[in-house]
């Protein structure tokens, strides 16, 4: 099996008529770069950057990250790396963050929220993307969207981040900003969010959470967990749509991404972009180029 998929390695991600989608590859971490090249992705889609700051005592420096995002970057080599910033918060706790105790932390204090009020630690996360920039192809986006209000701050941020670099004598790239589409607010909105950032990138994962009122935590919840509900995919064809009338491309990096038994629907549907673990790239890829 494996060594059939392998004869795919250099070969486009083509539909039979000709569609072309990217596919790329979800990381957590550096290591996580060498199944990314062994197995073909097109790019990174989603580097989850959680790891940086989980499990240790302290605030990874802008130094530290840096490096990180500089090595990840440079062994791509010019194949696009999307980071997300930081998404810590519900299910995932750090110490020296010291986040207040919450009845229900998946609706809580959590990714953006948290980053949009620590301005200190999302201007450093921040300027060691943009320095790392020059190294490859970044580009960056943002969890747990809910609103327009919420981008406009963030890029008045970006604009400060790259300003200070710029005034220090500090090289930078340009980078394409997007954003997760992970709550039912930022779908009903798309058309609006797409006017003001370039990608989409749909976390599935989240979105059947808050489509459905169902904790993805929750493990006695599983057999109603159902990422194939009408009302989620229903949720995915309007954020694709609404993203092309407003002028971003739209992808998938939650797990429903390599679900091959929905590749023909995402395409029909008109997606972009699907994101998925390495070891899926090569499935994904027969199944395209099967439709
Ligand atoms: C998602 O929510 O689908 C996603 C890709 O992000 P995470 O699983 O890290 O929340
Ligand atoms: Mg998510």
């Amino acid at each position: 099996e494996r060594a059939e998929l392998e004869k795919l390695i250099g070969l486009d991600n083509v539909t039979r008529d000709g569609r072309k989608i990217n596919v790329y590859a979800n990381i957590g971490s550096p290591e996580d770069v060498d199944k990314v090249l062994l197995n073909d992705a097109g790019g990174i889609g989603l580097f989850r950057s959680e790891f940086l700051y989980l499990g240790r005592e302290d605030y990874p420096s802008e130094e530290e990250q840096f490096e990180i995002y500089k090595e990840v970057l440079s062994r791509m080599e010019g194949k696009k790396v999307i980071i997300r910033t930081l998404d810590i918060g519900a299910d995932k706790q750090v110490d020296y963050f010291k986040l207040p105790k919450e009845e229900n932390p998946a609706m809580g204090y959590r990714a953006i929220r948290i980053c949009l009020d620590r301005i200190d630690v999302f201007k450093t996360q921040l300027r060691a993307i943009y320095r790392a920039s020059v190294y490859g192809t970044a580009a960056i986006m943002f969890p747990m969207i809910i609103s327009v209000k919420e981008i406009l701050r963030i890029k008045e941020i970006v604009e400060e981040v790259k300003a200070e670099l710029t005034a220090a004598g500090i090289e930078i790239a340009p980078v394409e900003l997007g954003i997760m589409v992970e709550t039912p607010a930022a779908v009903m909105i798309s058309e609006e969010l797409a006017k003001e950032v370039s990608f989409f990138s749909i976390g599935t994962n989240d979105l059947t959470q808050y489509t459905l009122a169902i904790d993805r935590q929750n493990q006695s919840l599983d057999t109603i967990y159902d990422s194939h509900h009408p009302a989620v995919l229903r949720m995915i064809r309007m954020t694709i749509e609404n993203g092309h009338k407003g002028g971003a491309w739209v992808g998938i990096c939650g797990e429903l991404g390599a679900d091959t038994t929905l590749t023909k629907t995402f395409v029909d549907m008109g997606i972009d972009e699907l994101s998925v673990s390495p070891t899926y790239v090569l499935g994904l890829r027969k199944a395209i180029r099967e439709i």
